[in-house]
């Protein structure tokens, strides 16, 4: 008998692994540049209330979010924490810009907007005087910042004058392409653009991947995500990050097919003429919990060390695979969906999208378990 009072699905998320790999980033990083984390979209899908405490242990002082809401999830934990060690505070930044709160009340609870635009910029100048802000100008994303030309505005001295500014940021587009020319035109653009705003100012330009693109991206300030999370930062070679999640899910029930029998919505899959018998395995797992539909028919999870494709579409609540290569699979086996035989990027690729898609569309099902928890 299987175990029926087991778990169907459970996502592990080894918070040792995202340390090792926050401070391996560190690591890299020139003598005097501060390492950050980013933490938005929940910690990619993680938990932030887990990661957030977990990397302030290890010594990071700066997180970023997206969303005010965010910033209000993690702060209770890091206050707490720095009152418990005497430490420094954590600074937590909005990537998103000042919305979703009175800049009042933002500014009260410490957190500090990215100013993402010239109306950014004049709202918070007017609204929170005097209040820590971080100024982002585009370098060539064209997404969100501040033109080059909008650092020309008039008022531009007396708003700035006004802002009490923590750091100039930009964001890079190709960053997992070294090769690509666009990080050297936008590492010149980012030094001119800094350079007219005239005063000393502590710089930002490296996500994850600007990082391993070397000294001249690291500036005061890195803010990598992806590879904390174990995915890879570049689109090439060998991943120096540690896996971090392990997702799986159990094997429900095995069937017998024979040639044209079919599986699933729309019979999309159906067993080839003169095939010899097959043997399928429905897991508890299904688009509902982030398995994305697209992955009919690219899809495969491991059993028993062999990767068993997916037939047919992949349903709300499961999915079923050729299990007729792996041995000795019995009802109440787990099927690997992500972990080290099977790291989410493979995940990513066979879905046609990237990894950090893949972790932020987890679902809420699972039973989550944080490893190195203290
Ligand atoms: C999401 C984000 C990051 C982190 O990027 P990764 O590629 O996940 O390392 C850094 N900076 C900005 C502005 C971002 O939006």
């Amino acid at each position: 008998m299987p175990d029926y009072d087991g778990l169907l699905s459970e996502l592990s998320v080894d918070l040792d692994a995202i340390a090792a790999n926050w401070l391996s980033l560190k690591a890299r990083l020139s003598r005097d540049a501060d390492c950050a984390a980013v933490v938005k979209a929940d910690a990619y899908g993680l938990g932030a209330r887990q990661v957030a405490p977990h990397l302030y242990k290890q010594g990071c002082r700066h997180f970023f979010v997206a969303h005010a809401g965010e910033a209000a999830d993690i702060a209770p934990e890091l206050s707490r924490l720095t009152t418990l060690s005497r430490g420094d505070a954590a600074h937590i930044y909005l990537l998103n810009g000042p919305w979703g709160m009175p800049a009042g009340d933002m500014a009260a609870a410490g957190f500090v907007p990215v100013l993402n635009s010239l109306e950014d910029v004049r709202y918070w100048a007017d609204a929170a005087a005097g209040a820590a802000a971080v100024l982002h100008v585009d370098t060539g994303m064209n997404r969100l910042g501040l033109s080059v030309a909008d650092l020309d505005a008039p008022d531009m001295g007396d708003l700035l004058s006004k802002i009490n500014l923590r750091y100039v940021m930009s964001h890079l587009a190709v960053a997992d392409d070294p090769q690509d020319d666009m990080n050297a035109r936008q590492l010149a653009a980012f030094r001119a653009a800094t350079a007219k705003l005239g005063r000393p100012l502590r710089l930002s330009l490296a996500n994850s991947a600007g990082i391993l693109l070397g000294p001249d991206y690291h500036f005061d300030l890195a803010r990598p995500g992806c590879a904390l999370y174990g995915i890879h930062p570049r689109n090439a070679g060998p991943n120096p990050m540690r896996g971090v999640v392990c997702l799986r899910a159990r094997i429900t029930q095995l069937r017998k097919l024979a040639a044209g029998d079919t599986v699933g919505y729309g019979a999309a899959y159906r067993v080839p003429a003169g095939s010899a018998i097959k043997t399928v395995a429905t897991v508890a797992l299904g688009y509902a919990d982030g398995y994305q539909r697209h992955l009919t028919g690219h899809g495969a999870l491991v059993v028993g060390g062999a990767a068993c494709p997916v037939l047919g579409r992949v349903s709300m609540d499961s999915v079923v695979i050729d299990v007729t290569d792996a041995a000795h699979v019995r009802a109440g086996d787990w099927a690997e969906v992500i972990g080290p035989q099977q790291p989410v990027d493979a995940v990513a690729a066979q879905a046609g999208t990237i990894g950090y898609e893949i972790l932020t569309s987890l679902g809420r099902r699972y039973a989550r378990r944080y490893l190195g928890e203290t």
